[in-house]
Protein backbone atom coordinates (compact mmCIF):
# COMPACT_ATOMS: atom_id res chain seq x y z
CA UNK A 1 0.00 0.00 0.00
CA UNK A 2 1.13 3.49 -0.63
CA UNK A 3 0.00 5.92 1.46
CA UNK A 4 0.87 9.35 0.98
CA UNK A 5 -0.12 13.18 2.42
CA UNK A 6 -0.12 15.32 -0.12
CA UNK A 7 1.00 18.92 1.47
CA UNK A 8 0.94 22.56 0.75
CA UNK A 9 -0.79 25.48 1.41
CA UNK A 10 -3.99 27.14 -0.41
CA UNK A 11 -3.44 27.42 -3.58
CA UNK A 12 -0.05 24.90 -3.99
CA UNK A 13 -2.01 22.55 -6.90
CA UNK A 14 -2.80 19.92 -4.18
CA UNK A 15 -6.06 18.73 -6.06
CA UNK A 16 -4.51 19.64 -9.48
CA UNK A 17 -1.87 17.10 -9.04
CA UNK A 18 -3.84 14.56 -7.11
CA UNK A 19 -5.78 13.79 -10.22
CA UNK A 20 -2.85 12.66 -12.18
CA UNK A 21 -0.82 11.08 -9.03
CA UNK A 22 -4.52 8.44 -8.15
CA UNK A 23 -4.71 7.72 -12.28
CA UNK A 24 -1.01 6.63 -11.89
CA UNK A 25 -0.99 4.78 -8.55
CA UNK A 26 -4.26 3.59 -8.44
CA UNK A 27 -4.88 5.30 -4.94
CA UNK A 28 -8.06 6.41 -3.13
CA UNK A 29 -8.45 10.16 -2.78
CA UNK A 30 -9.34 11.59 -0.19
CA UNK A 31 -9.88 15.49 -0.01
CA UNK A 32 -11.14 16.34 3.00
CA UNK A 33 -11.85 19.99 1.35
CA UNK A 34 -13.94 18.43 -1.60
CA UNK A 35 -16.10 16.12 1.19
CA UNK A 36 -16.64 19.21 3.42
CA UNK A 37 -17.64 20.99 0.02
CA UNK A 38 -20.23 17.76 -1.02
CA UNK A 39 -21.54 17.87 2.42
CA UNK A 40 -22.35 22.00 2.27
CA UNK A 41 -24.01 21.45 -1.28
CA UNK A 42 -26.16 18.72 -0.06
CA UNK A 43 -27.60 21.98 2.42
CA UNK A 44 -28.04 19.37 5.61
CA UNK A 45 -27.62 20.66 8.73
CA UNK A 46 -24.15 19.73 9.04
CA UNK A 47 -23.40 21.18 5.64
CA UNK A 48 -24.84 24.56 7.13
CA UNK A 49 -22.58 24.39 10.33
CA UNK A 50 -19.20 23.52 8.38
CA UNK A 51 -19.87 26.14 5.18
CA UNK A 52 -20.43 29.15 8.86
CA UNK A 53 -16.84 27.57 9.55
CA UNK A 54 -14.71 26.96 6.03
CA UNK A 55 -16.12 30.44 4.85
CA UNK A 56 -14.42 32.22 7.57
CA UNK A 57 -11.19 30.67 6.59
CA UNK A 58 -11.42 28.51 9.36
CA UNK A 59 -10.61 24.61 10.41
CA UNK A 60 -13.33 22.02 11.34
CA UNK A 61 -13.09 20.14 14.36
CA UNK A 62 -10.99 17.11 14.19
CA UNK A 63 -13.51 15.13 15.01
CA UNK A 64 -15.55 15.66 12.15
CA UNK A 65 -12.64 15.21 9.80
CA UNK A 66 -11.77 11.27 11.12
CA UNK A 67 -15.34 10.58 10.89
CA UNK A 68 -15.48 11.40 7.12
CA UNK A 69 -12.15 10.08 6.40
CA UNK A 70 -12.80 6.75 8.55
CA UNK A 71 -16.47 6.66 6.45
CA UNK A 72 -14.65 6.95 2.51
CA UNK A 73 -11.89 4.10 3.92
CA UNK A 74 -14.92 1.64 4.77
CA UNK A 75 -16.40 2.59 1.53
CA UNK A 76 -13.43 1.49 -0.61
CA UNK A 77 -11.99 -1.49 1.11
CA UNK A 78 -9.81 -2.64 -2.23
CA UNK A 79 -7.40 -0.03 -3.28
CA UNK A 80 -3.31 0.34 -3.54
CA UNK A 81 -3.25 2.90 -0.72
CA UNK A 82 -4.61 6.44 -0.12
CA UNK A 83 -3.44 9.70 -1.08
CA UNK A 84 -4.62 11.99 1.35
CA UNK A 85 -5.16 15.96 0.40
CA UNK A 86 -5.88 18.53 2.35
CA UNK A 87 -5.24 16.13 5.73
CA UNK A 88 -3.44 16.06 8.09
CA UNK A 89 -3.71 19.95 8.51
CA UNK A 90 -2.38 20.33 12.58
CA UNK A 91 0.01 18.40 14.62
CA UNK A 92 -3.54 16.46 16.38
CA UNK A 93 -4.30 15.40 12.77
CA UNK A 94 -0.67 13.90 12.18
CA UNK A 95 -0.93 12.14 15.38
CA UNK A 96 -4.43 10.75 14.79
CA UNK A 97 -3.42 9.53 10.89
CA UNK A 98 -0.28 7.69 12.40
CA UNK A 99 -2.88 5.98 14.72
CA UNK A 100 -5.07 5.65 11.61
CA UNK A 101 -2.01 4.04 9.63
CA UNK A 102 -2.00 1.59 12.81
CA UNK A 103 -5.54 0.63 12.51
CA UNK A 104 -5.68 -0.26 8.93
CA UNK A 105 -2.03 -2.58 9.49
CA UNK A 106 -0.23 -0.05 6.33
CA UNK A 107 2.88 1.84 6.30
CA UNK A 108 3.11 5.61 5.64
CA UNK A 109 5.05 6.71 2.91
CA UNK A 110 5.01 10.30 4.04
CA UNK A 111 4.63 13.46 3.17
CA UNK A 112 5.34 15.25 0.01
CA UNK A 113 5.20 19.25 0.30
CA UNK A 114 4.75 21.44 -2.74
CA UNK A 115 6.11 24.24 -2.31
CA UNK A 116 4.92 27.95 -4.00
CA UNK A 117 6.22 31.55 -3.14
CA UNK A 118 3.39 33.43 -0.86
CA UNK A 119 2.69 36.21 -3.57
CA UNK A 120 2.16 33.33 -6.07
CA UNK A 121 -0.24 31.44 -3.98
CA UNK A 122 -2.41 34.84 -3.29
CA UNK A 123 -2.30 35.46 -7.10
CA UNK A 124 -3.75 31.70 -8.17
CA UNK A 125 -6.38 32.02 -5.13
CA UNK A 126 -7.69 35.01 -6.67
CA UNK A 127 -7.70 34.19 -10.02
CA UNK A 128 -9.44 30.82 -8.65
CA UNK A 129 -12.28 32.80 -7.10
CA UNK A 130 -13.08 34.05 -10.08
CA UNK A 131 -14.42 30.75 -11.33
CA UNK A 132 -14.35 28.58 -8.19
CA UNK A 133 -17.62 29.86 -6.86
CA UNK A 134 -15.96 28.95 -3.25
CA UNK A 135 -17.24 31.07 -0.45
CA UNK A 136 -13.46 30.82 0.47
CA UNK A 137 -11.58 32.32 -2.58
CA UNK A 138 -12.10 35.64 -1.37
CA UNK A 139 -9.09 38.23 -0.60
CA UNK A 140 -9.96 38.51 2.95
CA UNK A 141 -10.80 34.82 3.37
CA UNK A 142 -7.79 33.80 1.22
CA UNK A 143 -5.38 36.15 3.64
CA UNK A 144 -7.24 34.26 6.65
CA UNK A 145 -6.81 30.64 5.33
CA UNK A 146 -3.27 31.38 4.71
CA UNK A 147 -2.82 32.46 8.57
CA UNK A 148 -4.58 29.73 9.54
CA UNK A 149 -1.49 27.71 7.56
CA UNK A 150 1.16 29.33 8.56
CA UNK A 151 0.19 29.03 12.64
CA UNK A 152 -0.68 25.24 12.50
CA UNK A 153 -0.68 23.22 9.36
CA UNK A 154 3.59 24.72 9.00
CA UNK A 155 4.54 22.72 12.32
CA UNK A 156 2.98 19.63 10.45
CA UNK A 157 5.96 20.12 7.89
CA UNK A 158 8.51 19.99 10.95
CA UNK A 159 6.62 16.89 13.07
CA UNK A 160 7.43 14.75 10.17
CA UNK A 161 10.45 15.73 8.70
CA UNK A 162 11.91 14.94 12.40
CA UNK A 163 10.69 11.59 11.62
CA UNK A 164 12.54 11.47 8.21
CA UNK A 165 9.35 11.47 5.89
CA UNK A 166 9.03 14.88 4.50
CA UNK A 167 9.68 15.35 1.05
CA UNK A 168 9.43 18.93 -0.52
CA UNK A 169 8.98 19.46 -4.06
CA UNK A 170 9.12 22.62 -6.06
CA UNK A 171 5.44 23.87 -6.97
CA UNK A 172 6.16 26.21 -9.85
CA UNK A 173 6.40 25.54 -13.50
CA UNK A 174 4.04 23.76 -15.29
CA UNK A 175 1.62 21.55 -14.30
CA UNK A 176 3.96 18.18 -16.02
CA UNK A 177 7.16 19.93 -14.53
CA UNK A 178 5.50 19.31 -11.34
CA UNK A 179 4.02 16.27 -11.49
CA UNK A 180 7.60 14.91 -12.64
CA UNK A 181 9.00 15.89 -9.42
CA UNK A 182 6.24 14.50 -7.57
CA UNK A 183 6.85 10.91 -9.14
CA UNK A 184 10.36 11.11 -8.91
CA UNK A 185 10.40 11.51 -5.48
CA UNK A 186 7.86 8.59 -5.05
CA UNK A 187 9.64 6.23 -6.89
CA UNK A 188 12.59 7.22 -5.16
CA UNK A 189 11.36 6.64 -1.64
CA UNK A 190 8.81 3.82 -1.86
CA UNK A 191 9.76 0.26 -2.21
CA UNK A 192 7.07 -0.21 -5.13
CA UNK A 193 9.67 -0.54 -7.85
P1 LIG B 1 -7.37 24.81 0.43
O1 LIG B 1 -7.45 25.33 -0.95
O2 LIG B 1 -7.49 25.88 1.49
O3 LIG B 1 -6.23 23.85 0.66
P2 LIG B 1 -9.32 22.66 0.91
O4 LIG B 1 -10.22 22.39 -0.22
O5 LIG B 1 -8.28 21.64 1.26
O6 LIG B 1 -8.72 24.08 0.62
O7 LIG B 1 -10.18 22.95 2.24
C1 LIG B 1 -11.15 23.97 2.28
C2 LIG B 1 -11.51 24.29 3.72
O8 LIG B 1 -12.06 23.12 4.37
C3 LIG B 1 -10.34 24.69 4.62
O9 LIG B 1 -10.04 26.08 4.53
C4 LIG B 1 -10.87 24.30 6.00
O10 LIG B 1 -11.79 25.28 6.47
C5 LIG B 1 -11.66 23.04 5.74
N1 LIG B 1 -10.81 21.82 5.90
C6 LIG B 1 -10.34 21.02 4.91
N2 LIG B 1 -9.58 20.02 5.40
C7 LIG B 1 -9.56 20.19 6.75
C8 LIG B 1 -8.92 19.50 7.83
N3 LIG B 1 -8.14 18.44 7.61
N4 LIG B 1 -9.11 19.98 9.09
C9 LIG B 1 -9.88 21.04 9.32
N5 LIG B 1 -10.50 21.75 8.36
C10 LIG B 1 -10.35 21.35 7.08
Amino acid sequence: MLNIALFGPPGAGKGTQSERLIAKYGLLYISTGDILRKEIASGSHLGQEINRITSQGHFVSDELIMRIIRKTIDENPHVNGILFDGFPRTISQAILLEELIGDLHTRFFGVLSLEVPREELIKRLINRGKVSGRSDDREDVILERLREYESKTLPVAGYFQEKGFYYPVDGTGSLEEIFNRLVEQIDKHSNLQ
